[in-house]
């Protein structure tokens, strides 16, 4: 280690910032962040020091670096583009033992500030020892988007219950244990989605109580429509928190195994064919096994409320009393438009999109035929595969042209992903013809044809020449 990393208190310390210019800017800001009181020396200010100057936010010498003035200081920081000036602050700040950083400048320093993540009260630092710069800002990157944005919230809270928890367990292993439980548990995420109340009572019931057992919850969250790359930050964190995950067959494998390790997996999918469980039964069980302290992950191919019986699972849950939370998910037909290159809504083709389902219960398409076959608008079928012919003549004999272009998008967002376009009579053939099977979506409207400019992401096979009236991209 070339650098020992320490967080300094800077309230109401006096520092001294030699040089006026957008670096020294930077500098100035963050340690304002830290609370310090910042004195510029400089000939010259920004406007924008200049103005904090006016302010009072800053004091402002004007003139050259003398150096004498680092006396007194805690902290001094050269900013100026004059390395002899640079050095000069360097030696007067060494020769009083105040730490001092020149920007860029790690031979002339004897401290080096860090990339941070701000979460206050949690803050993070990074440092690649000022050999490459870049490297920690890279990292620092990578961490902004793994730490939620409410983990300072959640820190702010677990401070407050330090003490308490110290004298609730006297044993450092125990404490920790529960510390761990916390944090990584339905209570924090209460505090990181503004139930801090509700938080309070429940820690205060945890402490309170002799054998501490967690409360279960249950995460709905939507997977997206396939591709590991479109889940949201919020999705993986909680898929990694999992105690058991209940899955089914829309959600592909490599989103499996981003899911704890450790984590159960129950698959409780519905091949068309074969219902393994029955709705009511996914709904009991995410409840009984919420009711024994597990952390529980739904995962939802999508996005849970589209299409995807979210509403239902949860209104059981909520009916027992179980903690839920919703995370959304890429719908299939958002990742499909764009990963066929078909923008659901343009200014020359269509004001509006529809989402429906060709698929019934009872093996009817009822839909409201008379607003979906409007002009100016796009409609995006789920689940419309084995009603493909119905469907195509349903739209024609309500009035829509049979050569309103469609297309048919399988495993959409997947290195699978096939895109296939035609009308609304070639459809039906195009489908058996391709062998396209399910998951895939079928979508209506004029805004189709652009999929032949805009595609960019597309595994190309060669559409016989048999095929009129269709072509593939
Ligand atoms: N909640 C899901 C939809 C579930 S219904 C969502 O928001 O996307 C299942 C239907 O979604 C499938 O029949 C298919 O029409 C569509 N679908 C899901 N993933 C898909 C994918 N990767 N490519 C094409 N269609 C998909």
């Amino acid at each position: 280690m070339d650098y020992f990393p320490i967080f300094l208190k800077l309230q109401d310390a006096p520092c001294l910032v030699v040089g006026g210019g957008d670096v020294a800017l930077r500098k100035i800001r963050l340690l304002k962040a830290a609370g310090a009181r910042v004195t510029v020396v400089a000939p010259e200010l920004t406007a924008e020091l200049g103005e904090m100057a006016q302010q009072g936010a800053l004091h402002w010498e004007p003139g050259y670096f003398a150096p004498g003035q680092v006396a007194g200081m805690r902290l001094v920081v050269a900013a100026t583009d004059q390395r002899p000036v640079n050095q000069q602050v360097s030696a007067a700040a060494q020769a009083h033992n105040i730490p001092v950083n020149v920007v860029d400048d790690p031979e002339l320093s004897t401290y080096i500030t860090p990339a941070i993540i701000d979460r206050s009260p949690l803050v993070i630092a990074v440092s690649s020892g000022g050999a490459v710069p870049v490297l920690a800002r890279l990292v620092r990157a990578r961490l902004e988007s793994i730490i939620p944005a409410g983990f300072g919230l959640l820190a702010a809270f677990s401070a407050r219950f330090r003490d308490k928890v110290k004298a609730r367990f006297g044993d450092v292993e125990a404490r920790r244990a529960f510390w761990e439980s916390v944090l990584e548990g339905p209570l924090a995420e209460a505090v990181m989605n503004g139930r801090e109340e509700a938080a309070c009572l429940e820690m205060e019931k945890r402490l309170a109580s002799r054998t501490d057992t967690p409360s279960g919850a249950v995460y709905l969250v939507g997977a997206g429509p396939g591709n590991p790359d479109l889940l949201t930050f919020r999705a993986l964190r909680l898929m990694q928190q999992a105690d058991v995950v209940l899955h089914d067959n829309l959600v592909a494998s490599e989103l499996l195994e981003l899911v704890r390790r450790d984590a159960e997996r129950i698959y409780v999918g519905k091949a068309r064919a074969n219902h393994s469980l029955p709705q009511e039964d996914i709904n009991l069980l995410m409840v009984r096994l919420a009711s024994e302290g597990k952390r529980v992950l739904r995962l939802k191919g999508g996005d849970p409320f589209t299409f995807g019986r979210g509403g239902e699972e949860i209104e059981t849950l909520a009916e027992h009393g179980i903690p839920f939370e919703v995370v959304p998910g890429i719908t299939s037909a958002n990742g499909a438009a764009s990963y066929a290159g078909i923008p659901l809504t343009h200014r020359d083709h269509a004001q509006s999109v529809t989402f429906v389902t060709g698929h019934k219960k009872d093996g009817s398409i009822n839909l409201d035929w008379p607003a979906l076959t409007r002009p100016d608008q796009t409609v995006v079928v789920y689940m419309g595969l084995t009603m493909a012919a119905e469907l195509c003549a349903a739209f024609i004999q309500h009035g829509k042209p049979a050569d309103t272009p469609v297309a048919v998008i399988e495993w959409a967002t997947t290195a699978r992903q096939r895109t296939l376009t035609g009308t609304l009579s070639s459809l039906p053939a195009l489908i058996s013809s391709y062998g396209v099977a399910s998951p895939a979506l079928i979508i209506v409207g004029s805004v189709v044809t652009l999929a032949d400019k805009l595609a960019w992401y597309r595994r190309v096979e060669n559409a016989p020449a048999t095929m009129p009236d269709s072509q593939q991209t």
